[in-house]
């Protein structure tokens, strides 16, 4: 008995209040790679497992806590891997349009908006200092911010970034085939929630 208990004490997690209490999207977790870059979601249950296993660490958690016989752990909501994976293909192609939708038409650096004609794009690490052509180096920035930073690093230049940039995930794409109508908010600084996606 002793040993089927200690044997299950991960798997037989319940929760603590009726399930029907918890909405779908409870059972869902986020899974980021190492570079906070969004992969896939999984079940609440492979991401304990995950977390037990030491494969990742928790970032976000919901509310609700499961209950084992000798543990009790809340859900995590968003979870990211120690160590990187590089991912086959990207959810979202890394595109001049894609990148104004990501950045909402806003310049990265000074917060306004302007017409997608009017924005240029910006490698936040220089290419001259190594920085590569991805959703993770590259932002929508007005002309004026784009002379003044130059050739230099945003902390070089003192001109820091109003949002650290992110690989987008199709989210509407991603949330529909998991019967998922809101995505829990706690995954919305890992995300990009544009309707132009959704179209
Ligand atoms: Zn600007």
């Amino acid at each position: 008995m002793l040993d089927n208990r200690l044997e299950n004490r991960y798997l037989t997690l319940k929760f603590r209040r009726k399930d029907d209490f918890f909405s779908s999207l409870m059972k869902w977790t986020l899974l980021l790679n190492s570079t906070f870059e969004p992969l896939r979601v999984v079940t609440w249950k492979k991401a304990i497992i995950m977390v037990m296993l030491d494969k990742v660490e928790v970032i976000e958690e919901y509310e609700r806590t499961v209950r084992g016989i000798y543990v009790s752990i809340r859900l995590p909501a968003v979870i990211r891997l120690n160590r990187f994976i590089r991912r086959q293909t990207p959810i979202i192609k890394f595109s001049r349009q894609n990148l104004y939708v990501r950045d909402k038409g806003v310049c990265q650096y000074c917060g306004t908006p302007f017409e997608h004609r009017e924005l240029t794009y910006d490698h936040v690490i220089p290419r001259s200092k190594g920085g590569q052509t991805e959703w993770t180096n590259v932002v929508t920035c007005c002309t004026a911010c784009n002379l003044k930073k130059g050739g230099r690093t945003p902390e070089e230049a003192g001109m820091p970034l109003i949002r650290k940039p992110k690989a987008p995930i199709w989210l509407p794409l991603l949330t529909k085939s998991l019967g998922i109508d809101t995505p829990p908010s706690s995954w919305r600084d890992y995300l990009y929630l544009n309707q132009e996606l959704s179209s």
